[in-house]
């Protein structure tokens, strides 16, 4: 591993780090919603999750999507390494291009039966917090990053750009699943740009039409561009019902069937 990537490895871990305690604590000290769950059966279960997806992720993948823009932009790949832009330009560029990618595949995902048996795993979780935002079958980690591969060569997007969209999609998920919710006066202009917790909560509900909208996790333009959004549920937030009622057994927060759930017996996606 070069020194770069090293340094880059040990920045993302730093912010994702700091993020995470910003909000866990957040949570704890003004919590939207109350839990039905231990936080220690919940937490303990997400978290092994992720551990599982990033072994996983190690295991398939030689490369770290920071190091195959690398790779990427050295030969010239992709459309922006057509024409010489701005460095900041190409940035921002880049940034909206994965950006409006991870929107059409989390819609893919919703859409297509078989992806949604890894998705729901995610959206199982009868509780949302700051740990949901982790909680992602490996299986779909792993397709999540060969569809990342594809489009970082499509676009060409470079290593810096690659690094900074991760870090901020990793910080924007753990701020929009946080059981926390945002004064008024911030939750409106905040909106305009960014998916907020209250925003993205509508997107756990347990009704079907409001699961398959607001399907942003960091720029809150595409919902509103694209026919998706939904700007308040229909139940009020702090009570509203979470989760997919096929999965409600206290049973299923933990790791061994949430592993299983993808090939538990199917009930239609909800978008059908
Ligand atoms: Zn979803």
């Amino acid at each position: 591993m070069t020194e770069a990537m090293a340094q880059a490895d040990l920045i993302r871990m730093g912010v994702f780090l700091a993020i995470f305690a910003a909000m866990a604590s957040w949570e704890v000290l003004a919590p939207l919603r109350r839990s039905g769950l231990p936080r220690l059966v919940r937490w303990s279960n997400n978290l092994a999750m992720v551990a599982v997806g990033n072994l996983l992720l190690k295991l398939v993948f030689p490369l770290t999507a920071v190091s195959f823009a690398a790779l990427a932009q050295a030969r010239g790949w992709g459309l922006l390494g057509q024409v010489n832009w701005p460095g900041w330009l190409e940035l921002a560029l880049a940034f909206v291009i994965l950006d409006l990618a991870i929107y059409a595949q989390h819609r893919l995902f919703h859409s297509v039966p078989l992806l949604w048996r890894l998705h729901r795993v995610h959206h199982a979780d009868t509780m949302i917090d700051v740990t949901t935002a982790l909680r992602f079958h490996p299986l779909e980690i792993a397709l999540s990053m060969g569809i990342k591969l594809a489009v970082i060569a499509l676009a060409g997007a470079s290593a810096e750009a690659v690094l900074l969209f991760e870090i901020v999609l990793n910080g924007a998920a753990m701020f929009n699943h946080a059981n926390v919710s945002l004064p008024a006066w911030l939750e409106r202009p905040l909106r305009w740009a960014i998916v907020t917790p209250d925003m993205h909560r509508i997107h756990h509900s347990t009704l079907a039409d409001e699961t398959n909208s607001n399907y942003g996790f960091n720029l809150s333009c595409w919902d509103r561009l694209f026919a998706s959004y939904t700007a308040r549920p229909s139940r009020p937030q702090e009570t509203m019902p979470i989760g997919l009622d096929q999965f409600r057994d206290p049973r299923d927060a933990w790791l061994d069937r949430l592993l299983l759930q993808p090939f538990a017996p199917s009930q239609p996606s909800p978008e059908g």
